[in-house]
């Protein structure tokens, strides 16, 4: 299940799986399968059994490694949120 965690007043971050990026409409549709969904940062596809998050203020879609980097930059403060989710 979608996990989401509030980061500002207006700004969240949604981690989900290749079933619900689909269901979003994140990424490339496929036929038969889940969508194809890029990490807009570092380009790299994500698998089938990964999770990603997509971050409200940039509107984009990031793999775990990006997002990480992402919150240690600039929401520090939620990075021990983001270990606890997992
Ligand atoms: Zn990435």
């Amino acid at each position: 299940m979608a996990i989401k965690l509030q980061l500002g007043s207006s700004t969240y971050a949604l981690k989900v799986d290749p079933k619900e990026a689909t269901e979003l409409h994140y990424g490339c549709p496929v036929e038969g399968r889940w969508n194809i969904c890029l990490c807009d940062v570092c380009q790299r596809q994500i698998e089938e059994d990964e999770e990603m998050w997509f971050v409200s203020e940039m509107n984009e879609v990031l793999c775990e490694e990006c997002f990480e980097e992402f919150i240690e930059w600039k929401y520090p403060h939620f990075l021990h949120k983001i270990h606890l989710i997992g």
